[in-house]
């Protein structure tokens, strides 16, 4: 496994040009040059170089990020900020108290445990969306994610959306994507999680689906870690395999919606393709819709201040839409864009994801 020391060519390719900082939402709140990846190289090159002792503070500071990479979409020099940033966690944590609570916390034992009950609790039919699988036609292997596998209804959303639509889904049982492993440096369980879900993904199938963009980011980001044959073109979301089969929804009184794209999602090109298929819903873009909506897994737990603020900018620029629904196309980001709204004590916009909001309408054409 790598090392922070293996990234010093990395680390040195750093110009310090400061376009990080025009991306980065956490340096637009804080100003501080050791939020933004600029800054954190800076502190990270010393530790390599035995400067710098691996503090707390330095650990702090790298909790102190989305991980949502739109430092390294305006880098001219190419880093790839995550990947260094996970193997420094991973480098600090190894010798730390709390990175081996968090270890045992993140086991498969205790971890997929706590995920099964709540399937128990939550979700206890395994859903098929056909029950005729067997004339259908583009074969779809659905990775719904933890929080997927409990939420309630997803299924049932998908079989309403669907409904004699030529397309076979399996459900194999994977496990966790492996995200909430990444971002603490739990690179061991990352490494198992990833090396179960790509043997789960060893048979014949068309595509892969989600509608959770976190996973689809972590699904893809195997590739940097392990040899394995998971690439974009073979990865969708579901708004990418409605989009294609041209459905129409018909509601039954005018809409006006918003969409809030997740830091995560490589494509929304489908979303304004279903919103034109869409009757009675008028569509409003909000201001930066794909700034981040402040949740980000556990940075929303170690970082509340920053957590908050970022969702209550995003919701105001909600509220100026004056939508009825702020549709997304994240479990994760549901979380955000309601924390937000409850804090400008906005009553009228619902957050939903798009599969729901879809499935209220009456179906016209799943062919
Ligand atoms: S990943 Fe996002 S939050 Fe983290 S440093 Fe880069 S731009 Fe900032
Ligand atoms: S954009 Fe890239 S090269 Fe420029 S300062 Fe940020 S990390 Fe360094």
């Amino acid at each position: 496994m790598k090392t922070l020391k293996d990234f010093e060519k990395d680390l040195s390719k750093c110009s310090k040009c400061g376009q990080c900082q025009i991306a980065c939402p956490i340096y637009k709140l804080t100003h501080n040059e050791c939020t933004v990846s600029r800054g954190k190289f800076m502190m990270l090159h010393g530790v390599t170089q035995g400067e710098l002792k691996f503090s707390k503070k330095i650990n702090s500071y790298l909790d102190m990020c989305l991980k949502c990479g739109k430092c390294s979409q305006y880098c001219p020099a190419g880093i790839d900020v995550i990947e260094i940033f996970n193997h420094a966690k991973h480098d600090y944590m190894k010798n730390t108290l709390s990175g081996k609570i968090i270890n045992f916390l993140q086991s498969r034992l205790i971890f997929s445990n706590i995920i099964n009950i709540g399937k128990l609790l939550f979700n206890p039919k395994r859903n098929i969306i056909s029950d005729n699988q067997s004339e259908k036609k583009l074969k779809l292997m659905y990775f719904k994610g933890c929080v997927n596998q409990i939420i309630p209804n997803t299924d049932k959303y998908l079989k309403k959306i669907f409904n004699n639509s030529d397309i076979e889904v399996l459900t194999p049982d994977f496990d966790c994507c492996g995200l909430p492993f990444l971002s603490e440096g739990n690179l061991e369980r990352f490494e198992q999680t990833a090396k179960y879900n790509i043997e789960k993904l060893n048979c014949n199938y068309d595509y892969i689906v989600t509608d959770c963009a976190s996973c689809e980011d972590t699904l893809l980001s195997y590739n940097k870690y392990f040899k394995c044959n998971i690439s974009a073109d073979k990865l969708l979301n579901w708004g990418d395999i409605i989009a294609s089969k041209n459905i129409k929804f018909k509601f039954d009184k005018p809409l006006k919606v918003t969409f809030h794209k997740p830091c995560h999602l490589h494509n929304d090109f489908f979303f304004e393709h279903i919103i034109n298929n869409c009757s009675n819903i008028e569509y409003i873009k909000m201001d930066d819709y794909d700034e981040c909506c402040g949740l980000a897994g556990s940075f929303t737990i170690k970082n509340r201040k920053l957590s908050k603020e970022l969702s209550k900018n995003k919701a105001l620029n909600i509220q100026k839409t004056n939508a009825d629904y702020v549709i997304t196309s994240c479990p994760a980001c549901i979380l955000g864009l309601k924390q937000g709204l409850k804090m400008i004590k906005n009553k009228k916009t619902k957050v939903i994801s798009l599969l729901e909001f879809l499935s209220k309408a009456e179906i016209e054409n799943s062919k």
